[in-house]
């Protein structure tokens, strides 16, 4: 099978196809982990818990079972992905958010349950911790999810590379692009050689939806887009259990090794796609006014990355329905480092056969209708 792209979607594909007994090559335009998945953040956020819905479901079940996958690689490559069930924490500034946020709370109770455990969306008067959020951000309390947790980006694809390396059915090419994809089976490389392939799944982020394209009917619209996001890391002498801090887009996230990460904008039109500039100070302004313990912190990086983002917002997985050999999984947008073990699970039902266990939505064949439609 061959893998193109090696970002967090590429990198468990290929682990779950290597489980499965395939024979992986993964390529990669530049180095593994470069792309959008070299981030800073990696913030593993559920949906509310209104409104319950199949996708939803699905990302209960992801952030529920990621836990334990992550636990078995780490125990098999003695790398650590700078995991932890942290939590989140959403100051409530106004009266009617308390009251929406009660609601949630009894409908967390209802659904937020798996595998033997339950998980909480506490509503409360004052932070669970001390030296942290400030506690003049929730003038009407807070939210504090249990359910929510973080990753460090870098340690999850270095963790998922870790693993491959190790495995005799995976060969990983770098710096090699995929410049076209014949959907009978073979794919050109960048330089001219080719290689055949049984499957093809394309994981190659943003690029993703033009190589669909290229492969698809004509459409009315692109399949997806690529939105800027800024971010940044800092140095503060906190505690890596102190839970994620979330409030209108920003978030601040206390990592390992006394890092804490600030993210992110959202930027639909960019001069420079890998540059940060005066849109990240306003950002790292609020977290420092959210949490005093970061003020006078050293900005250890800044960083700029291009999010995948498919039509209609969903990750787009699953067989080309013209080409059922060439299989989608791209379009995470903010959401991939949450899902991706198990929109691979599902990409590679395919291998069998199987219609992937998704939301529709999530379909490649729903995305290239709502691209056919005007
Ligand atoms: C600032 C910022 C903050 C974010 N925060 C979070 C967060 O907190 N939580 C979260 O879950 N997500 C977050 N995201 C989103 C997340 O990083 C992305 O959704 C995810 O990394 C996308 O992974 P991917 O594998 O689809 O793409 P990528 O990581 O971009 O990987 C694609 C790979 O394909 C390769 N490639 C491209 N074209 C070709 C080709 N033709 N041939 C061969 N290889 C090719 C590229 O070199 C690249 O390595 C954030 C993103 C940004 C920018």
């Amino acid at each position: 099978m061959l893998v193109i792209g090696g970002g967090v979607m590429g990198l468990w594909a290929a682990v779950e196809a290597a489980r499965a007994g395939a024979d992986v090559l993964l390529v990669d335009a530049g180095r593994i982990g470069q792309g959008a998945s070299n981030g800073l953040v990696g913030a593993l956020m559920p949906h509310m818990p209104d409104k319950w819905n199949q996708k939803k479901q699905f990302q209960f079940d992801a952030l529920v079972s990621l836990e334990h996958e992550v636990a078995a690689l780490e125990a098999e490559t003695g790398i650590s992905a700078g995991y932890r069930r942290s939590g989140r924490l959403v100051p409530l500034p106004r009266p009617h958010l308390r009251a929406i946020a009660l609601r949630h709370s009894a409908d967390a109770e209802r659904v937020w349950q798996a595998e033997g455990r339950r998980f909480h969306w506490h509503v409360l008067d004052r932070p669970p911790v001390e030296g942290w959020v400030n506690a003049g951000a929730g003038a009407h309390g807070f939210v504090f999810d249990t359910l929510a947790a973080r990753a460090a980006p870098r340690r999850v694809t270095a963790l998922l590379a870790g693993w491959l390396e190790r495995s005799a059915r995976v060969r990983i090419l770098e710096n090699s692009r995929v410049e076209q994809l014949d959907p009978a089976g073979t794919a050109r490389l960048a330089g001219g050689p080719t290689v055949r392939f049984g499957h093809a799944v394309v994981a190659a982020g943003y690029d993703a939806f033009a190589m669909f394209e290229a492969v698809s009917a004509p459409l009315e619209k692109p399949l997806g887009q690529a939105v800027k996001g800024q971010s940044a890391l800092l140095r503060a002498d906190v505690d890596p259990a102190f839970p994620a801090i979330f409030l209108d887009g920003l978030y601040v996230i206390s990592h390992e090794n006394g890092h804490v990460a600030i993210g992110s904008t959202s930027e639909n039109a960019f001069s420079d796609p890998f540059a940060c500039d005066g849109l990240l100070e306003p950002l790292i302004a609020r977290a420092v006014q959210m949490v005093p313990a970061l003020e006078g912190a050293p900005v250890v990086e800044c960083w700029a990355g291009l999010r995948p983002k498919a039509i209609g917002r969903d990750p787009m997985v699953g067989p080309h329905p013209d080409h059922p050999r060439i299989i989608a999984m791209a379009g995470g947008f903010k959401v991939s480092f949450g899902i991706a073990h198990l929109l691979a699970k599902a990409a590679l039902a395919a291998l069998q056969g199987k219609a992937p266990a998704v939301p529709e939505s999530f379909l490649a064949a729903s995305h290239i209708a709502l691209a056919q439609s005007r």
